[in-house]
């Protein structure tokens, strides 16, 4: 069987030049690597705005990875932004949410990346803290300040979930942070997958017949370093994998 191709979601940068806003789609070599790394072949994909589009785009792939970036228009999850809301890009999250839609009505397997994992919370109906500090009970520092590459806390793994069929022998792992939002309300058809010490919730899958998780920590960028991080991507190609294979049957 070929490798599966899997799509990387852009973020926007924009610069300016002779008094030209240039933008930029696309996102860093970790995920571009990672993917190849684990057996995939990456793609980075373009914004979308149009939806027959975006569904002959998706309909090219085996599965799609979310990636990181802004925080997400609080109007995806029906709040007004609160005082400590960081930058939005609103662009990217209208693209966003229009492929995560379509994504999971092809049944990709799916794997969302910090936004990534909040953009699967928020569009299947949950809701995000805007600012962790606004969740009383969050005490561990979530925006570390050592190389991302590097661990900055546990997270306990829940039993009985895809996260700890990759981690079967370990109640624990140690994963980087470097956000400053979190899921508050889970989606519905949700469950959690992993806690930190804080009770912040780090990672949630989808309950159905679907390959849907999301992390709240960046494995792409201990790839190098974390067998863990390595794990968790050859598991989602392998997922990928069985996915196609159900589909060249049809
Ligand atoms: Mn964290």
């Amino acid at each position: 069987m070929k490798k599966p191709i899997i799509g990387i979601t852009p973020k926007i940068e924009r610069y300016s030049e002779l008094d030209i806003i240039f933008e930029v789609q696309g996102q860093n070599a970790f995920y571009v690597d990672s993917v190849k790394k684990s057996g995939g072949i990456p793609i980075l994909l373009p914004i979308v705005s149009d939806e027959q589009m975006c569904r002959e785009l998706l309909g090219m792939l085996d599965g799609i990875v979310f990636s990181g970036g802004h925080d997400l228009s609080p109007y995806v999850y029906g709040e007004e932004p609160l005082a400590k809301i960081g930058a939005m890009d609103p662009t990217r999250d209208v693209s966003d949410v229009m492929m995560l839609k379509i994504a999971k009505e092809l049944k990709l397997p799916i794997l969302g990346i910090c936004k990534g994992e909040q953009l699967i919370n928020a569009v299947f109906g949950g809701t995000l803290y805007q600012d962790i500090s606004y969740n009383k009970d969050a005490y561990i520092i979530h925006s570390q300040k050592n190389l991302p590459q590097h661990p900055a806390h546990l997270v306990d793994i829940i039993k009985g979930t895809h996260l700890s069929e990759i981690y079967p022998d370990a109640e624990q792992i140690r994963v980087n942070s470097l956000h400053h939002q979190c899921v508050k309300d889970l989606a519905p058809e949700f469950r959690v997958s992993a806690l930190a010490k804080d009770g912040v919730v780090e990672a949630i899958e989808y309950t159905g017949d679907q390959f849907i998780l999301g992390v709240q920590w960046h494995p792409e960028m201990m790839y190098e370093y974390s067998e863990e991080a390595r794990e968790l991507f050859d598991f989602f190609v392998k997922k990928v994998n069985l996915q196609k294979k159900v589909k060249l049957k049809k």
